[in-house]
């Protein structure tokens, strides 16, 4: 199973991505002047990198992979996202989605990683079936969870950070540029409004 780091990549990526959805989508750059967390998409970015990581917070619980980890858990997201994109004024189905795939990505790269701690998996439909699933694929390394600050825990967890950087850098970075690109003119025509108001 990945690492903090890795689902946070995931859900900066998830938020990229529906940020290439044409749309109401201006309010989510900046002009090139404008800082590098504004250009990001500012805090909304930043909540999907923490819904992303937000579910292996029942480590701090007796039971882990279960109900944060599955189908129920992000129609929750969804719901309190869209109650709070209605609150601050923004398009209600473009937060939901972005909120509720950030958060569906951990559960992905959950079920994409390899687990060595049986019972093997995540419940995705917790809590109607609780049935453990996984698809086998080992595509992220184990992370170790215990005694993290000895040498063979810090080693494998090192490990697999490096392995989750080699293979969600590279597309994070390919977002950020294309998407840089696609909201180019969106950015020029906030900040002509901006000055045009001045
Ligand atoms: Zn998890």
């Amino acid at each position: 199973m990945p690492s903090p780091i890795g689902h946070a990549l995931a859900g900066i990526a998830v938020a990229w991505t529906a940020d290439l959805v044409p749309g109401d989508r201006a309010w989510r750059t900046a002009p090139a002047s404008g800082t590098w967390y504004q250009r990001a998409g500012g805090g909304l970015t930043l909540v999907c990198a923490g819904l992303g990581a937000a579910p292996d917070l029942d480590l701090a619980f007796t039971a882990h992979r279960t109900a944060t980890h599955g189908l129920s858990a992000m129609m929750v997201v969804a719901a309190v996202a869209a109650v709070s994109a209605a609150g601050a004024g923004r398009p209600i189905a473009r937060v939901t989605v972005m909120c509720a795939a950030a958060y569906g990505s951990h559960l992905l790269l959950d079920w994409l990683g390899a687990d060595f701690y049986p019972p093997r998996g995540l419940q995705l439909l917790w809590p109607f079936n609780h049935e453990w699933y996984i698809s086998g694929l080992d595509l992220f390394r184990q992370t170790a969870r215990l005694r993290i600050f000895t040498r063979g825990p810090m080693l494998t967890n090192v490990r697999a950070i490096l392995q989750e950087l080699a293979i969600l850098g590279p597309i994070v970075a390919a977002l950020w540029l294309v998407r840089v690109k696609a909201l180019a003119g969106l950015a020029a025509k906030v900040s002509g409004r901006d000055h045009s108001l001045q």
